[in-house]
């Protein structure tokens, strides 16, 4: 490949880019050859969920998480941090997302069929830029429709930055979807714009303690406080709260004492193929 970007530099140079230095162009081709071969792979399905369980505080499963990952043929498993920023900045991302949010959908199907009774919810990550795409909603709907699940099973987990954008927007898009039965989480919460106005403003369900702050909750005061008080917050707007990142008991303890009722992470259970939950 790199003799083909090569190849490619110099037949664009002579095509009048001669503003680009070598060295620009060279990043050019690779990005256009880093999309393409994205593309290719969700077209030959090289993508893959795990799913790592969610519980309650008598250890009971009661969702679970679907996270992406790429099977490379040529690199092996690879995981959101080494792939994501590729689709990020384009609408790559959008097209990934209706995957995911497609097969998770159909696993659950798959899983209420053989249990034959309803399973523990799915909570599925939506990028921005997914969720302001103007086909978000119908897509979503279809999405449903198509794999037979009740929106009731679906929690959408979004993030600060996903909502403060075009704030009346979003709150419709949530109202509508929420009317659907569609529940909403906001993942990673504290690392972001965190207005506690938007926690009151937004209909959201779930407020997830982001990892940065539980992993060292036993030693740090700092981060003990924090989680303390998104919690006793949450409790008094009437908003479940969850844990991510849990990864010993004695981390799972202290957020008991300070009140929260779910928890997700390594002690719970690792991301997992889904023959494998
Ligand atoms: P997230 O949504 O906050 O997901 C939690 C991440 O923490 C996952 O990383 C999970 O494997 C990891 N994790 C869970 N428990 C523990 C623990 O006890 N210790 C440690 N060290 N890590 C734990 P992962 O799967 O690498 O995903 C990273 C991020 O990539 C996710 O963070 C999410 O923002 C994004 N992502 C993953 N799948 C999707 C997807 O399908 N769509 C979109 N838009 N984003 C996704
Ligand atoms: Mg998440
Ligand atoms: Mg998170
Ligand atoms: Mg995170």
């Amino acid at each position: 490949r790199a003799d083909v970007a090569m190849y490619e530099a110099k037949a664009s140079g002579r095509n009048g880019l001669r503003f680009f230095d070598k060295g620009m162009q060279c990043r050019v081709n690779k990005r256009a050859a880093l999309d393409r071969d994205f593309r290719k792979a969700l077209q030959a399905g090289e993508f893959v969920l795990h799913y790592q369980p969610q519980v309650d505080q008598s250890g009971q499963m009661i969702g679970v998480e679907a996270l992406v990952r790429w099977r490379h043929p040529h690199r092996g498993l690879l995981y959101p941090s080494e792939f994501m920023w590729i689709a990020e900045d384009s609408n790559l991302i959008v097209e990934l997302g209706d995957w995911v949010l497609g097969q998770a959908c159909r696993q659950m199907a798959l899983w209420q069929r053989r249990a034959g009774r309803p399973v523990p919810g799915i909570s599925v990550n939506v990028s921005a830029r997914q969720f302001h795409h103007p086909e978000f909603l119908p897509r979503t709907i279809d999405v449903l429709r198509a794999a037979g699940v009740d929106p009731r099973s679906l929690k959408l987990e979004l993030t600060e930055s996903t909502l403060v954008d075009r704030i009346d927007d979003t709150v419709a898009k949530m109202d509508t979807l929420k009317s659907w039965g569609v529940r909403f989480s906001l993942d990673d919460f504290g690392t972001g714009y965190s207005s506690l106005a938007y926690l009151k403003r937004l209909p959201i369900d779930e407020v997830k303690i982001d990892r940065s702050f539980i992993q060292d909750i036993l030693c740090n005061q700092d981060d003990a406080a924090i989680s303390q008080t998104i919690i006793s917050l949450c409790q008094i707007l009437g908003l479940n709260v969850m844990a991510e990142g849990i990864e010993n008991e004695s981390q799972r303890d202290l957020l008991a004492k300070q009140g929260c009722k779910y928890y997700q992470g390594y002690l719970m259970g690792r991301p997992v193929p889904p023959e494998l939950l």
